[in-house]
């Protein structure tokens, strides 16, 4: 009966996206708050953890997620 479906909502401007959305069509922020570690190429280990929308930094390695680094939570 619970709707695991959340509609997934642009923490700038509000804007509701579809599932398949990574960034906002309306504003371009970034959908969901990954970890922002995700050098690719030079770092070995990327950790590219999804967290919380509300995380500031990275529940598995303590990095700044995404959300932090540009300054939209
Ligand atoms: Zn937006
Ligand atoms: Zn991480």
């Amino acid at each position: 009966m619970v709707d695991e479906k959340e509609k997934i909502k642009c923490v700038r401007c509000s804007h509701v996206a579809d599932d398949k959305d990574k960034y906002c069509i309306k504003c371009g922020a970034p959908l969901m708050n990954y970890c922002a570690d995700t050098k690719r190429g030079k770092s070995k280990h990327h950790c590219g953890a999804n967290n919380k929308r509300d995380a500031h930094y990275c529940s598995k390695c303590g990095h700044e997620t995404i959300f932090k680094q540009r300054g939209l939570i």
